[in-house]
């Protein structure tokens, strides 16, 4: 590769559904790689597979990359000098292309059907071939225009007989790929297929559409899953059969993303098991009839997922885990990716999101938690100052967004039951008036600290033990012995449902 090259990377999706997570660590990695280099990442959908395609996963790609702040350089939304972005409106290239291979005598026409095919392999199963394949051992039996004269094949192209096109592989080549995470990775061709380019269709398979792309885009560095490893040696003799050796990108493939038990990689059935998220948005499969749950709306930030993310196949050396996008950019090296799959530890990406949480100010938190109350108790959303008051009493409490309502439900609505074993243990007949009266003393213009200076002489003065009395009105406000300050939570509900809730606890006592 020329060295001298501004550093171009692309993230290339296919939208045949949601995006894994493994794609959005590769859109991620691709992105720190840029931003790194002071290079261009750019967004191409790759949407030539028809039979694949699925509605609503373009639009899914983008939401979720603009939900992360991925935001592409070049791509489809954001144009650029080397587009169309899109596969499918890029078809004059490719057919261009597959012309030049063909007259330069690197590809050829193929007329096999199935059934054809399907005789080859068995005809080749029963030599005791264990894997057959279209290659360069069974191509001149076949029906192709390697080996089969001109004027047939001209024939059968005007008859309108489906074709597709092959690269032709040659034997004894060696294929030396140096893998930025995992060094030399040495290929022969004698193992490789002869890779369909274009199908009958007329339309190119991603091995084609993928390195003319790269290729034109200016692609500098290929950085994506390791499930691409073994198309790279393809993807090698495409670049010699077009001559375009000097131009060919550095490849980088990143490793597995693996189920949270460590075995196998994580697939979306993961997420209808056990309830982790796998996408980073919702999505809805309407074939299947179900529906996965995202990162986002799990309660989860852009940052603290993105944060988890990084070290899914990352780590900086140290002990640091905790990482702002310019810490990010500064420490991040494709070097330091490793090679052993990635375990997906859901716990972790839980603690991230909660690090992140507790460190956020709560203005922050605001139109996330607001939107998660106006949903849970509509006709309770408190004004924003007390939705602020809220978020710094429950932040440090909490691992998503979703946990301030689910967590903090009290705050919203009188418990519906109490913690009955500590509340027996705690709960003092002679101390009933106390509680009836004590909130007499106070008034709601009072902040927490003037409703515990005042509760607490009170109780001083009427010779009540504090063990009995706060675990009594905190089972009252809140159901059980959890929950933030007391005072600061009462004085928060206000006099009224305070006195509401205590009339509760002690209706529930008589
Ligand atoms: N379209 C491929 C995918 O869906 C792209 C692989 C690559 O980055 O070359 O992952």
């Amino acid at each position: 590769m020329k060295v001298d090259r501004p550093v171009r990377v692309r993230f290339a999706p296919s939208p045949t559904g949601p995006l894994h997570i493994g794609g959005v660590r590769s859109a991620l990695y691709n992105f720190l790689f840029a931003r790194k280099h002071g290079g261009t990442f750019i967004l191409r959908i790759e949407d030539t597979d028809q039979l694949r395609y699925v509605t609503g996963s373009e639009p899914y790609i983008h939401e979720a990359l603009n939900w992360l702040g991925l935001i592409p350089d070049e791509g489809p939304k954001a144009g650029g000098a080397f587009g169309p972005y899109r596969q499918s409106e890029r078809q004059a290239l490719y057919t261009r292309w597959i012309d030049r291979l063909i007259d330069s005598g690197h590809a050829y026409l193929a007329f096999d059907t199935p059934e054809e095919l399907e005789q080859m392999r068995s005809e080749e199963l029963a030599k005791g071939v264990a894997a057959p394949s279209y290659d360069h051992t069974v191509r001149m039996r076949m029906k192709n225009s390697l080996a089969q004269p001109n004027d047939v094949i001209e024939s059968w192209k005007a008859e309108g007989r489906p074709y597709v096109v092959r690269l032709k592989i040659e034997p004894e080549q060696e294929i030396v790929i140096h893998d930025i995470i995992r060094g030399e990775v040495t290929f022969r061709s004698e193992i490789l297929d002869d890779k369909v380019l274009m199908k009958a269709d007329g339309l190119p398979t991603y091995h084609l559409a993928n390195v003319v792309d790269d290729y034109h885009m200016q692609i500098t560095h290929v950085i994506r899953g390791e499930e691409w490893l073994s198309s790279t040696a393809h993807h090698v003799l495409l670049y010699r059969a077009f001559d375009w050796e000097d131009e060919m990108p550095r490849f980088a493939h990143l490793p597995l993303i693996l189920k949270p038990s460590g075995k196998g990689k994580l697939s979306k059935r993961d997420s209808t098991k056990s309830g982790i998220p796998v996408f980073p948005l919702d999505w809805n499969d309407e074939e299947e009839g179900v529906h996965y749950a995202g990162f986002r709306e799990k309660g989860f930030l852009p940052h603290a997922t993105l944060n988890f993310l990084a070290f899914l196949g990352w780590n900086p050396g140290t002990e640091q885990e905790i990482f702002s996008m310019e810490e990010l950019l500064e420490a991040f090296d494709l070097e330091q990716v490793v090679k052993s799959g990635a375990r997906f530890d859901y716990d972790k990406a839980l603690w991230f999101n909660q690090q992140y949480i507790m460190h956020s100010e709560a203005t922050d938190l605001l139109p996330g938690v607001k939107h998660q109350v106006a949903h849970q108790f509509p006709d309770r959303v408190p004004d924003d100052e007390h939705l602020l008051a809220f978020i710094d009493l429950m932040k440090e409490r909490v691992h998503t967004i979703k946990d301030f309502c689910s967590e903090g439900s009290y705050f919203f609505q009188a418990p519906g039951q109490y913690e009955e074993n500590t509340l027996r243990k705690k709960w003092n007949a002679e101390n009933r008036s106390f509680f009836s009266n004590v909130l007499n003393l106070v008034s709601d213009g009072m902040g927490a600290a003037e409703w515990s200076a005042t509760i607490k002489d009170a109780m001083q003065a009427q010779n009540r033990k504090p063990g009995e009395i706060f675990s009594v009105l905190r089972i009252a406000m809140t159901g059980s012995m959890t929950g933030p300050d007391l005072f600061a939570l009462m004085a928060w509900l206000g006099k009224r449902e305070a006195q509401h809730r205590i009339e509760n606890l002690l209706n529930h006592l008589a």
